[in-house]
């Protein structure tokens, strides 16, 4: 079999996992990134971190060794590790997740950074496309008194967020929409991750983006902008006077997005930078000429 010898060669050292702690790490390591391996058999052991280094030779039950390695061989075809694991932390809150929601992301805590300044203690907030209710939650974290509502297209989003808001005991109310259509009225603050990659952005086919809801990535055909330009549009019916419109965009989209806010008729409009310095978010004012 001259086609298997390299792959043989290189499994030679670690051909199947023995039932200790330490065979699982071993073979785990053999395969992922030591971090991910670490991560991947703490869970599936169900053992903290710290017992994989200190108790090695422990043995363990043959079953949990069937979940490691499908996890790893889930890993190795690119899987993310929140799906696999079916959780990702999110603004200190541990939340679920699972294909049918977007991964929620560090760039997205630019948002929560953004809007909370701008969220009274009693205020009636929106967070539009939920997912796994990212937004919205660490929102009800920060504002126990604001009155909180999570829309989303899916009905699947929309229960996740539910069981999240459950465990975590927050309150959001869910409601089933296409972006802001039929929500309601009188909004303080509107907020938003709404799909903004362009149709066509290669990345799609890459990495996590590949195991994505693109429903909840793909934004339109034109730069990406379609759904925000939406989104914008629909805000100003949506809005209370003077309430605000949060939104997550690209970080090329900075200024199409700024515009698109000043053309609809937003004030005071500012866009916000990711950690990694890249314009993330813009913000903007409703109505305050016509209040
Ligand atoms: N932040 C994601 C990405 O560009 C996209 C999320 C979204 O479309 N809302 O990888």
């Amino acid at each position: 079999m001259p086609s298997n010898c390299g792959t043989s060669t290189s499994t030679a050292v670690v051909v199947d996992v023995d039932h200790t702690i330490g065979g699982c790490v071993a073979y785990a390591r053999h395969r992922l990134p030591h971090h991910e391996a670490d991560l991947l058999v703490s869970r599936s052991l169900d053992v903290p971190q710290s017992h994989l280094y200190a108790f090695g030779e422990r043995t363990i039950a043959p079953v949990a060794t069937t979940r490691l390695k499908d996890w790893i061989t889930r890993r190795s075809a690119g899987e993310p590790i929140a799906y696999i694991l079916s959780e990702r932390g999110f603004w200190g809150l541990d939340l679920e997740v699972s294909p049918d929601v977007l991964i929620p992301r560090p760039e997205t805590e630019t948002l929560i950074e953004a809007a909370l300044p701008l969220i009274g203690e009693e205020a009636r907030i929106l967070d539009m496309g939920t997912g796994s209710g990212a937004v919205a939650l660490a929102i009800a974290s920060e504002r126990p008194r604001a009155e909180v509502t999570a829309t989303d297209i899916e009905a699947k989003s929309l229960a996740i967020c539910q069981r999240n808001a459950a465990r975590l005991g927050l309150t959001v109310k869910t409601v089933l929409a296409d972006c802001l259509e039929g929500v309601g009225v009188g909004f303080d603050v509107i907020v938003s991750n709404p799909p903004y990659v362009d149709d066509a952005d290669p990345r799609i086919d890459q990495g996590d983006l590949r195991f994505e809801p693109r429903l909840a990535l793909l934004g339109g055909p034109n730069g990406g902008l379609d759904f925000l330009a939406r989104l914008i549009r629909e805000a100003t019916a949506g809005l209370a006077p003077q309430g605000w419109l949060c939104v997550e965009h690209g970080c090329d989209q900075g200024s199409p997005v700024a515009r698109l806010f000043g053309q609809t008729g937003f004030e005071d409009v500012r866009g916000h930078l990711d950690l990694e310095n890249r314009p993330r978010v813009t913000v903007g004012r409703w109505g305050s000429s016509t209040a």
